[in-house]
């Protein structure tokens, strides 16, 4: 609260950390280019941005069974990863709700829960008051975004998590800008946060599809800035 009784501009912030792990950076087994190099970009936008203005800061892990369905060796040795498969229609894990065939690209086994490849990267530099969020978890659904399944047919429980913190802003950063982190911003619009993405706090698998998923989410609503300075101004 400010002295007039309002709300502070930042109290409603949120920032969505997303996937900074160890298998997704170099050595790992799905690598991004320059991945550290947004985790080092996204701990200085953690020191611009006090933490005392913002109301929660959420770190995301994929976070997958053995036998995940994005995994190619799930699949038998003859499919290779990078391709895409059909998916068929199937209940949920706990049977609650049946959901739709769909596509899904195959990956190198990556983010295998309780491995070291799943846990976040040391050089992202955390101060033991975020909240860490695991997607992904059921076996025969992927989970790109962080609000939902990749066939949208459940929540994961995070929207209800930033409102009980009455966030309605959100900061997203992380990787890869062409896949979790554009699924998770453009369900994060479709929920009515506002949305800021950062980019250099972002690295792709693809810098030509992130291109087109920036100009995209930009379309949509979200507000993107270069970097941690930029989204100072902006807030
Ligand atoms: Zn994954």
């Amino acid at each position: 609260m400010d002295q007039h009784g309002h709300e502070s501009v930042m109290d409603n912030l949120g920032i969505l950390v997303i996937d900074c792990q160890n298998d997704f950076c170099e050595g790992g087994s799905l690598a991004v280019p320059h991945a550290e190099r947004a985790i080092a970009q996204i701990n200085a936008l953690r020191r611009v941005v006090p933490r005392d203005k913002v109301s929660l800061v959420v770190t995301t892990a994929d976070y997958h069974p053995p036998r995940h369905v994005s995994f190619a060796a799930t699949h038998g040795d003859a499919v290779a990863p990078f391709t895409t498969i059909q998916v068929p229609a199937r209940r949920s894990d706990d049977a609650e709700v049946q959901r739709p065939a769909h596509e899904q690209i195959l990956w190198p086994q990556h983010c295998v829960a309780g491995t070291k490849g799943a846990d976040l990267h040391p050089a992202l530099e955390l101060d033991g008051a975020e909240l860490l969020f695991h997607k992904g978890v059921e076996e025969h659904v992927d989970a790109y975004s962080a609000f939902f399944d990749n066939t949208r047919t459940l929540h994961t429980g995070l929207h209800d998590v930033l409102s009980s913190h009455k966030v309605t802003r959100l900061v997203c950063v992380g990787i890869a800008t062409d896949v979790c982190v554009y699924e998770t911003v453009k369900h994060a619009l479709e929920l009515g946060y506002q949305v800021l993405v950062v980019t250099e706090c972002c690295a792709a698998v693809s810098e030509e599809n992130a291109r087109a998923a920036l100009a995209d989410m930009q379309a949509r609503g979200a507000i993107v800035v270069p970097d941690a300075n930029a989204l100072v101004q902006t807030i």
